[in-house]
């Protein structure tokens, strides 16, 4: 039964097929379908009011998908819940550390929220602030650290109970050029360290890499997925952002020079 499935490596990490949600009349996502497989770094990008939120709420079952199905390391979001939401780990947009609690407590309540014994927790917590280059910081408040740190605190949380799926909705916004290069060389090299497969919401190029995959959702649809450099050659363009432009008929979204 595909509920019971085991982690096997061909199921991907993520698979959403047929998913749509409206708000009343108000269509977000239609017929939404993409996979983002074990080990890769996955970006989905697309302006404002494209439905990357939306798809996160129901990707991390804040909402209950009313079409189609979707499946986190091929166990059945609807129909086996708790399998498939241990496996995944989730950044989302607004910040969500509690800033007068220093790093190393907001990791343990995390953690015990995750079932992990406490001293598994602080084993994890250590190695994986040491990763994000924060374990000489981990009795600072957060509120004394920089937007790029909080974010790399929010990852490593994110990762504590050693999920296969990590989901970051917009996770540079506020940042600037130098911590946002940072932060995504630290979660691609979870894509090779980890074996975490990646789903990364962005609306700008720069962060988009010729060797990712991409899924370009433009106003609930999407409109091409797959390898950067195969989606640049079906739009006919040159670079993703010319091929974005094709696609949706519109400017370029930000950083499409680079
Ligand atoms: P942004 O980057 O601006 O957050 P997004 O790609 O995440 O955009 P969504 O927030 O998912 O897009 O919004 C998709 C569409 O759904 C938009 O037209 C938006 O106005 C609408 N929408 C989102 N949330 C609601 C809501 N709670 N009620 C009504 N409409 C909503």
């Amino acid at each position: 039964m595909k509920a019971l499935a085991p982690n096997a490596a061909p199921f991907p990490a993520l698979e959403v097929a047929g998913v749509s949600h409206s708000y009343g009349k108000r269509v977000a996502l239609e017929s939404v379908s993409f996979c983002v497989a074990q080990s890769s770094f996955t970006a989905l990008l697309g302006l404002n009011g494209a439905g990357k939120t939306t798809l996160f709420s129901l990707v991390t079952r804040l909402f209950a998908a009313r079409s189609g199905h979707i499946d986190v390391l091929g166990f059945d979001l609807a129909r086996a819940p708790s399998q498939a939401l241990r496996r995944m780990g989730v950044v989302f947009q607004a910040r969500t550390l509690d800033l007068d609690l220093s790093i190393a407590q907001n990791l343990a309540y995390h953690a015990a929220l995750h079932g992990l014994f406490p001293r598994d927790a602080r084993a994890r917590s250590e190695a994986l602030l040491a990763r994000f280059g924060l374990a000489h910081r981990m009795k600072d408040k957060v509120r004394d650290l920089s937007g790029g740190e909080m974010r790399r605190v929010e990852i490593a949380r994110a990762l504590l109970h050693r999920p296969r799926l990590l989901l970051l909705d917009e996770p540079t916004v506020g940042l600037d050029i130098a911590a946002r290069a940072d932060l995504l060389a630290h979660v691609r090299g979870l894509v090779r360290g980890e074996a975490v497969g990646v789903l990364w919401a962005t609306h700008l190029i720069d962060e988009i890499d010729q060797g990712d995959d991409v899924v370009v959702l433009h106003v609930g649809r999407v409109l091409d997925r797959g390898k950067v450099g195969d989606v640049v050659n079906r739009a006919g363009a040159r670079t993703i952002g010319e091929a974005f432009r094709k696609l949706t008929g519109i400017a370029e979204p930000e950083g499409a020079s680079s």
